[in-house]
């Protein structure tokens, strides 16, 4: 079956991502709370024990609110700095662990995690792979290098953080301290960002796109929509050639 995509929850204040080819159900980061996670799933047909395994990204709470209540039931994979990490903050106990470094399988998937560049100790964005589709979630990270847009080339599927509008992020009440953080190498990707590597993906043949990870903030869903879809049209892309959907905090997205 085709993958699908449901973006359960996505933005500053959480992150949580299923992945399904209609078999094996893997979760990505773990950034709501257990009752909406628990609600969220139910609304596409899921429980807990339907998931294979949950991919973490990196160790912001933004990413891992019912981590440790989740690892009880499923298997965390994540690099093992950012495992220990986890276990280090307060509180959290993660019972079930698997650092990965490498590819690996899960269910029908084959995963294969790659480097970001965010301010978290070993951050990832993952490829995940059926026999006949690729899909690439990457969030968290100040810029696409090259190495990560080497990763990712082939999707057929990309869930890619649009995180913020430059001038909004400029004009807005943050501090300094926390523009310049989100602004740099490791800090998160703007809306004109995201659109530059949309539009080079969309051209190497990635049809189907999700932004994820809004500011809630320094964005709305029509700015991140705006930028993208408008860059695609100038460079010839037409609107039936490529899917782009956005992702929100509260309602859940399907692609
Ligand atoms: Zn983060
Ligand atoms: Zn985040």
């Amino acid at each position: 079956m085709e993958i699908s995509v449901y973006s359960l929850g996505s933005g500053s204040k959480g992150n949580c991502f299923v992945v399904s080819d209609g078999e094996t159900n893997i979760m990505i980061d773990a950034g709501l709370s257990v009752r909406a996670t628990v609600s969220k799933l139910a609304e596409i047909g899921l429980r807990i024990q339907d998931i294979s395994g949950v991919l973490l990204t990196h160790e912001h709470n933004d990413h891992i609110r019912c981590l440790a209540q989740l690892s009880t039931y499923l298997t965390v994979y994540s690099h093992g700095d950012t495992l220990s990490a986890v276990s280090d903050i307060d509180g959290i106990r993660l019972n079930s662990l698997k650092a990965e470094e490498k590819s690996f399988e899960l269910g029908d998937f084959f995963i294969t995690p790659f480097s970001v560049s965010h301010d978290a100790v070993h951050p990832y964005g993952f490829v995940i792979e059926t026999e006949r589709e690729k899909l690439s979630y990457v969030t968290d990270t100040g810029y696409i290098s090259k190495g990560v847009m080497k990763a990712i080339d082939g999707s057929d599927i990309v869930i890619m953080e649009s995180n913020h509008d430059r001038e909004l992020l400029m004009r807005g009440w943050y501090p300094e301290r926390l523009k310049r953080r989100i602004l740099s190498d490791k800090g998160h990707l703007s809306n004109e960002e995201t659109a530059l590597a949309v539009r080079d993906l969309a051209k190497s043949g990635t049809e189907r796109f999700m932004l994820a990870h809004l500011s809630e903030n320094n964005n709305l869903g029509e700015l991140a929509y705006w930028t993208t879809s408008r860059l695609l049209r100038s460079a010839g892309i037409k609107k039936d050639e490529v899917t782009v959907k956005v992702a929100c905090q509260r309602e859940t997205v399907i692609l």
